[in-house]
């Protein structure tokens, strides 16, 4: 059987995978179209620099975002075309911003399952046919393929900068949640950071200062950083 058969198939990285994704399928950039599409800091970072605006000006004009009701959380997602459904970056010859496309792209037909490491098949077999053709992977294979790496790497990141103690799903003040959308407003973060005062404050010298100028992962990082700090000291008088 192929495991792409069944549905709530679990993957690890060692699992085969048959898929292959092509322009000669019927399907081809079906999936762009009405797609509940998580982004996260990383992904925002990768498209707003891609299409060379602004994290405010991208956030305003390409996502849907607010304070999840209980928890919180900030949730920015892929905005879709009201009138056609369709994502914004979708043209008939493919993806316009395929170098720089969101992390959950990159992962389709797949999605991170619960359990760590474990991957789950997210797209159905009757309209996604790359899962008919023949070329055969490992999923680790695919996803390296894909790119993934990098955004696994921010995600993990990100995830620490909540205190050890959060558990998903947890309610936290709403301050704290658009603390956390500094992450994805790194132009906001960058404000910040021209304050000679608030550097010094950080304890963030010259050197550090101009690498993360010159290097907007880095600057993404220190981001998280501070808000770890932030959060952390927060935390600790709620
Ligand atoms: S539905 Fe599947 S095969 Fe078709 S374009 Fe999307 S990912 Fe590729
Ligand atoms: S970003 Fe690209 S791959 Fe992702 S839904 Fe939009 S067009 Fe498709």
């Amino acid at each position: 059987m192929n495991p792409a058969e069944n549905a709530q198939t679990v993957f690890s990285a060692d699992s085969p995978l048959r898929f292959a994704c092509h322009h000669d399928l019927p399907c081809f950039t079906q999936c762009c179209r009405d797609v509940n599409i998580y982004l996260t800091p990383y992904d925002v970072l990768r498209l707003r620099r891609a299409l060379k605006i602004g994290s405010g000006e991208f956030l305003a004009r390409y996502t849907r975002h607010y304070l999840a009701k209980v928890t919180h959380v900030p949730v920015v997602q892929l905005a879709m075309d009201p009138e056609t459904l369709r994502c914004p970056f979708v043209a008939d010859d493919g993806c316009r911003v395929y170098d720089d496309r969101p992390w959950a792209c990159r992962m389709f037909p797949l999605d991170l399952a619960k359990e760590d490491g474990a991957y789950r098949l997210l797209a159905d077999k009757k309209r996604c046919f790359g899962l008919h053709e023949g070329k055969l992977w490992t999923v680790g294979e695919w996803l390296e393929s894909q790119g993934v790496g990098p955004y696994e790497t921010m995600e993990r990141a990100f995830h620490q900068v909540m205190p050890p103690d959060f558990r998903p799903g947890q309610r936290m003040e709403a301050g704290l949640g658009k603390l956390l959308y500094l992450a994805y407003d790194l132009d906001r973060f960058d404000a910040i950071l021209q304050d000679p005062r608030f550097r010094s404050f950080c304890g963030i010298d010259d050197e550090r200062y101009t690498a993360v100028r010159e290097n907007e992962e880095e600057k993404l990082l220190l981001a998280f950083a501070y808000i770890r700090n932030q959060i952390a000291e927060l935390f600790s008088v709620l």
